[in-house]
């Protein structure tokens, strides 16, 4: 248990100063991106003016998901439905998912399932995962989304995609920060989630396997 606490403090202060720093990466960003902007309209012929940009709103994308994982400030917890927020995002990541031939199966056991909590970090939470799920199918195919309330007083949302995969000898890695095998990722949409559930006191699960596809339990205390 000592343990245990000491990696949360860890992870709280790393997850400040990386915020902190971020935050100070994003004020000089802003004017490189600016006067990169003069710059290419001035001199529409510049080289690598595309690759320069790309690679700064890399950095953007990186800094903007470092400063989200900032402790919250006063988040407002309310009680939510979580059918609601699926739906939400689910409506959220429907033309993402019919341009890449993928279907949103619901597999849902009553329609009330409350949880307290704040719904913008939820709804992040379910948008990083199916996102990751969309992300593994790069043929299309169906994504089946469950919900159930169980028998010891949790609500249950399972997303099982039929992907890649993720090798058995790197499911301990998912939720550190970095880790991503994609050529544009940051690793940082699975920490953040992970984060934000071990907030409201609930859990996540992965099984997988490569070529078959991979299945995400998330678990969160109902509320009452
Ligand atoms: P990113 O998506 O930016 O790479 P994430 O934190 O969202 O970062 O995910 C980290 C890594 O976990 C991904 O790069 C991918 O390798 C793996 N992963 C997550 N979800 C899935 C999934 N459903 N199927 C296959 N691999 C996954
Ligand atoms: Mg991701």
């Amino acid at each position: 248990a000592e343990e245990f606490l000491l990696q949360s403090e860890k992870l709280t202060i790393v997850g400040e100063l990386a915020a902190g720093v971020a935050h100070e990466i994003r004020n000089p960003l802003t004017t490189i991106k600016g006067f990169l902007h003069l710059y290419k309209s001035e001199n529409p012929a510049i080289k690598y003016g595309d690759l320069i940009q790309d690679e700064l709103e890399r950095i953007e994308i990186i800094t903007n998901e470092l400063l989200s994982m900032a402790k919250p400030q006063a988040v407002a917890y309310c009680l939510v439905n979580v059918k609601d927020v699926i739906e939400q995002t689910l409506e959220f990541l429907l033309p993402q998912a019919l341009l890449r031939n993928i279907e949103f199966v619901r597999k849902f056991k009553g329609d009330y399932f409350p949880v307290t909590c704040a719904q913008n970090q939820l709804k992040q939470v379910f948008l990083n995962i199916i996102k990751n799920a969309i992300e593994a199918m790069p043929c299309g195919g169906e994504i089946h989304i469950g919900l159930e309330l169980t028998a010891d007083g949790e609500c249950l949302i399972a997303i099982q995609d039929h992907g890649v995969g993720i090798p058995e000898e790197h499911l301990h890695r998912l939720g550190q920060p970095f880790y991503s095998l994609k050529d544009k990722g940051t690793g940082l949409g699975l920490m953040i989630s992970h984060k934000i559930i071990k907030q409201y006191h609930g859990s996540i699960a992965y099984q997988s396997k490569v070529d078959e596809g991979t299945r995400i339990e998330i678990r969160l205390p109902v509320h009452g």
